[in-house]
């Protein structure tokens, strides 16, 4: 179906209102539209936009089990892979650890983010689905009441105003439900102190394993994408623009941090994409105000060094799509009234791991020397030694890696 096909069904009235056609918007969708409740998802950006926004590629056991169950996961299979190895380089030497035979004994399936969604999108709009690009919800109104509605921006600039019974959330960080939380909403703010350049290089992966190299000139990272391009992180310095140093530079530097002299050289291309990041997290707590609620990166954002946003998103998606369809099928509302308890369970648990991941992948907690940094340097190779020398840790970090 296309989008002027949909415009032409358009009703702003529907059960479900869904903020945003990322993970989290489109698997909802799909499970609402599976479980024949009307709903309609309403997306800022275009269709190109949104199937070729790179951003996550690594996805949980649970997040593929839970994309099998509801027949999402062809692509995946066919086109992605599986990893369950990672590797530590230090001034120490290499460090392996083959998570997917520890702890669960579960691997991580790589698969692109943009190709998931590319997917979702044409199993959404094959089911029938609706969904407007190009729509910007400006604010969620009267989620206290039994009629909310979600004010937008059109494609051509006029205002609309769209009603349904419950708005799910699913529009990310800066997006119109978070704007519309009541003053009481409380966000638990978080940051590492650390910043991230984070690269999209046109080169097949270099190495065999998710890559983290631990180096006085602070962090790198490797992991693998597709066969012809590959994700880099290089630890930066807050406020420097992505675009400071030249290819070149990056690459040596690059070089320096993985080791790339003992280890091997690592497999140079264009960089198609450089965005920085500072590694901040927060949590809203409660997930639902009235009408309203949170999946995704609008529920809680965590910072990318131990992969869980896009897996977070897929679990809450099927949350909550079990508790709405439960409300407006059967009038059973216990799977809304505990949806918040059991999301927030699930992300601090993830907010947990990724703080861990980020003291073990950075000695110093800020750009700046600080009189601490020998301790922290000192806390975080006793970290890695214990990972090293101890097979009851690699099992607890295989399982938090893996795990959602
Ligand atoms: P999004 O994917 O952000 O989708 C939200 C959608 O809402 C967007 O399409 C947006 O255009 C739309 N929208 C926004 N505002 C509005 C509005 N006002 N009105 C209508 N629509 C709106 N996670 C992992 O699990 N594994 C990884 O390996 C991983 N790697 C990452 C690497 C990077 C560089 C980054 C930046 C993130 C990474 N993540 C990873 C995190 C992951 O990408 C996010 O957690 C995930 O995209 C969250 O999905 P979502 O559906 O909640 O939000």
């Amino acid at each position: 179906m296309t989008e002027s096909q949909n415009s032409r069904t358009l009703s702003n009235s529907s059960d479900v209102v869904v903020l945003g056609a990322g993970p989290a918007g489109l698997v909802l969708g799909i499970l609402l539209h599976t479980a024949g409740i009307d709903s309609v998802i309403l997306e800022r950006a275009s269709r190109s936009h949104v199937q070729t926004r790179a951003r996550a590629g690594f996805l949980a056991p649970n997040t593929v089990r839970i994309l099998e169950r509801h027949g999402l996961a062809d692509g995946l299979h066919r086109h992605g892979s599986r990893h369950g190895t990672c590797e530590f380089r230090t001034e120490d030497g290499r460090l392996r650890l083959d998570y997917g035979a520890l702890g669960p004994g579960e691997p991580h399936h790589v698969y692109p983010q943009q190709k998931l969604v590319t997917d979702l999108l044409a199993h959404y709009l094959d089911l029938g689905g609706r969904i407007h690009f190009g729509t910007e919800a400006l604010v969620v109104q009267d989620a206290d009441g039994a009629r909310p509605s979600v004010t937008t921006r059109e494609p051509d600039g006029s205002p609309a105003r769209w009603t349904a019974r419950y708005v799910a959330g699913c529009d990310g960080r800066y997006g119109a439900a978070r704007r519309s939380l009541p003053p009481g909403a409380v966000r638990h703010h978080h940051d590492h102190g650390v910043t991230w350049l984070g690269l999209l290089a046109e080169s097949p992966p270099s190495l065999d394993a998710v890559g983290y190299a631990i180096h006085d000139h602070g962090f790198a990272g490797h992991m693998a994408r597709t066969a012809d391009v590959t994700r880099y992180y290089l630890q930066w310095q807050r406020g420097t623009p992505a675009d400071a140093w030249p290819e070149q530079r990056i690459w040596d530097e690059l070089d320096v941090r993985m080791r790339a002299e003992d280890h091997g050289p690592l497999r140079r291309g264009r960089l198609l994409e450089r965005g920085v990041f500072d590694l901040t997290c927060d949590v809203i707590e409660p997930l639902r105000h009235g009408s309203l609620f949170l999946a995704g990166d609008a529920a809680s954002l965590l910072a990318p060094a131990a992969a869980k946003g896009a897996n977070l998103a897929v679990l809450e998606a099927e949350l909550l799509a079990e508790a709405l369809t439960d409300a407006l099928a059967r009038g059973d509302t216990a799977g809304l009234d505990g949806y918040s308890d059991r999301c927030l369970a699930h992300i601090w648990r993830a907010q947990e791991f990724t703080g861990w991941m980020t003291r073990l992948l950075h000695a110093v907690p800020g750009p700046e020397q600080d009189a601490g940094s020998f301790f922290h340097a000192a806390l975080q190779r006793s970290r890695l030694a214990s990972l090293r020398t101890s097979r009851i840790h690699q099992d607890w970090f295989a399982e938090n890696y893996v795990g959602v």
